[in-house]
């Protein structure tokens, strides 16, 4: 049998970045009393996939601070708990092959100097100064961000669960949160299981039950009762064979026409789509 407290306040279900991050915020707010329940390892889920992009600009006022507190937390957490994150802040380059998007781009930056971040609206001959292998013959334009960061996912989420366990936080790897126990409409705790074999551990009351499990999410809630409006999506990504002169600080080249982005990734290129291939890579 793991060793699984009865009673906790919190239980979190996941540990993935956002899981290992609620547990880290909770406990810096004074909130102990909380176990992290991960049916793996943690980061073992999406987490493990992500480019690690920490873009400071976003699609409105509160996800654009999010994104701010999001970086700051970065510039910290290394120096705070002792595990790398590879926070570096390279910058990024969001690219316009037209007017529409020129504009578009152009009012994002509007709103990242209300925001009071650093952002340069640049010229094709200032995109290829700083995107030497970027084409720009085809751009009207671009934003530069020279303080957007990348982050090695994996990393960063357990400096967050490194930094909520010195906060006293139980983190329990390898325990599967099988149902949430449901009592008078209200989530009152969670039965576990371990294991492929699936089995049975002890359940855990909780005040407050966070459900943390990523793509899984919906389903866990479902079989409580609860909505959880989430979707897993395809996404691809394409990592290159090494490429000559390729700088580690590139800034991260973002396409949005083509449904795209790039980053130097180990003297890589990685790029990232979701529907079309990008038309302005290297
Ligand atoms: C290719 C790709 C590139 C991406 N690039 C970026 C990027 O550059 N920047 C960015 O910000 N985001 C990026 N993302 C998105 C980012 O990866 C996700 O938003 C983030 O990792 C989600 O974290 P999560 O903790 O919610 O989910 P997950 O990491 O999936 O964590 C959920 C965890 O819950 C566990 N779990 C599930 N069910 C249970 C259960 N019943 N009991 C116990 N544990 C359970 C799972 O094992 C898993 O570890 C990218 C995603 C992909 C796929």
């Amino acid at each position: 049998m793991a060793d699984l407290p009865k009673n906790a306040r919190v239980v979190i279900v996941g540990g993935g970045i956002v899981g290992c991050s609620v547990a880290y915020h909770l406990a810096l707010r004074g909130c102990t009393d909380v176990v992290l329940l991960e049916r793996k390892q943690l980061t073992c889920g999406t987490t493990w996939h992500a480019a690690g992009l920490v873009g400071q600009l976003r699609a409105t006022h509160n996800l654009t601070r999010l994104a701010q507190y999001t970086t700051n937390l970065f510039k910290t957490l290394e120096a705070e708990t002792g595990q790398a994150t590879g926070f570096q802040q390279r910058g990024s380059v969001a690219v316009a092959p037209n007017h529409e998007r020129f504009e578009e781009l152009k009012r994002g930056a509007s709103m990242a100097r209300v925001f009071g971040l650093d952002v340069n609206i640049i010229s094709p001959k200032e995109i290829s100064e700083l995107l030497p292998l970027a084409r720009v013959d085809d751009l009207v334009g671009g934003v530069h961000l020279p303080n957007d960061g990348v982050v090695n996912p994996i990393d960063t989420t357990q400096a967050l669960a490194k930094g909520a366990r010195a906060l006293g936080v139980k983190i329990v790897e390898n325990i599967k949160v099988d149902s949430i126990i449901v009592e008078d409409g209200r989530a009152v705790g969670v039965k576990t299981t371990q294991g492929d074999a699936g089995n049975a551990q002890a359940d855990i009351r909780a005040e407050f039950i966070v459900n943390c499990a990523g793509m899984w999410a919906r389903d866990l809630a479902d079989a409580a009762g609860a909505i959880v409006p989430l979707h897993a999506a395809e996404h691809f990504y394409i990592v290159t064979e090494a490429v000559p002169d390729i700088s580690p600080n590139m800034p991260v080249l973002r396409d949005p026409d083509g449904c795209g982005y790039f980053k130097e990734d180990a003297g890589k290129l990685w790029s990232v789509g979701s529907s079309q291939l990008p038309n302005h890579g290297a």
